[in-house]
C-alpha cells in the first residue's frame, strides 16, 4: 500500500508555494528535481534504475498522475519511499500540491526529492514546484522534432536526457536535429543519452546527481540549478 493523495491543481500563489517547498527542503539538506516529459518517456524506469544503481544516496518520490497509484508502487518496490499525488483530471502538478506532502517523508533522510510530474510536455513547464533542477527527457521514439513544438519543455530545463537511446536507429531517432533545436531554445544545455535497457550513458547522469550532492555538502543548494 503506497500513501494516494487527491489533490486539485491550484495555480495561484505557485511562486509563493515553489519557494516555500524550496526553503523546507534547503533545510534539511535535500535536493529537489523536478522530473518532465510526455507520458512514456521512460520517468518511472529511469528513477527505478537509479534507487537501484545508487543505494548510497537517499531518494524520495512523489509521482504525479491523473490516476491510479502504479508509479508510487514502483517506486516503493524499487527501494525508496513514495507519494502519490492523484489529480483526477488536472494535466500538471502545482506547488502547493508538493508543499502540502512534504510532511510524508523523513526529510531529514534524504538526498533528493524528486517530483515525476504528470506526463505532459505542455503545462508542467510553467509551474516552478520548488525544485533546484529541472530534468526534461525525450525519447527516441517520440520524434527528433519535440524540443521546437513545445519550447517551453526544454528551455526551463538545467539538464535533458534523451531516454530510450536502444532504439534511437530503429525509429530513425535524429541526433542533430535536437541539439540544433537545444542550441536554439536553451543554449548549452547538458544532454545525455541514456538507455536503461542497455545501461548506456547512465553513469552521466548519476554523475550529474553526485555533483548536486558535492554542492550542497559545500553550503549552497542553487536554485534552478543548470548543467
Ligand atoms: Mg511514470
Ligand atoms: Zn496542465
Amino acid at each position: 500500500m503506497v500513501d494516494v493523495v487527491v489533490m486539485k491543481a491550484v495555480g495561484a500563489d505557485n511562486l509563493k508555494h515553489a519557494d516555500a517547498a524550496r526553503k523546507i527542503l534547503g533545510e534539511n539538506q535535500v535536493v529537489g528535481i523536478n522530473l518532465i516529459s510526455s507520458p512514456g518517456a521512460g520517468k518511472t524506469t529511469l528513477l527505478e534504475r537509479t534507487i537501484k544503481d545508487n543505494p548510497d544516496l537517499k531518494f524520495g518520490v512523489i509521482e504525479g498522475d491523473v490516476f491510479t497509484d502504479r508509479d508510487a508502487s514502483r517506486i516503493v518496490s524499487a527501494g525508496a519511499p513514495a507519494v502519490q499525488l492523484n489529480t483526477e483530471g488536472s494535466c500538471h502538478l502545482t506547488a502547493h500540491m508538493i508543499e502540502a506532502v512534504l510532511n510524508k517523508f523523513n526529510l531529514k533522510e534524504l538526498d533528493f526529492l524528486i517530483v515525476e510530474n504528470i506526463g505532459n510536455l505542455i503545462c508542467p513547464s510553467g509551474y516552478d514546484l520548488g525544485e533546484n533542477l529541472r530534468v526534461t527527457l525525450l525519447s527516441t521514439p517520440e520524434g527528433s522534432d519535440k524540443v521546437r513544438k513545445y519550447p517551453a519543455a526544454f528551455d526551463s530545463a538545467g539538464l535533458v536526457l534523451i531516454t530510450k537511446n536502444d532504439i534511437a536507429d530503429v525509429v530513425g531517432f535524429d541526433f542533430a536535429i535536437v541539439a540544433d533545436d537545444l542550441a536554439a531554445v536553451n543554449p548549452d544545455v547538458k544532454s545525455i543519452r541514456v538507455s536503461t535497457v542497455s545501461g548506456e550513458g547512465l553513469d552521466k547522469w548519476y554523475e550529474c546527481l553526485r555533483k548536486l550532492v558535492d554542492l550542497r555538502d559545500s553550503g549552497e543548494i542553487p536554485k534552478a540549478f543548470k548543467f
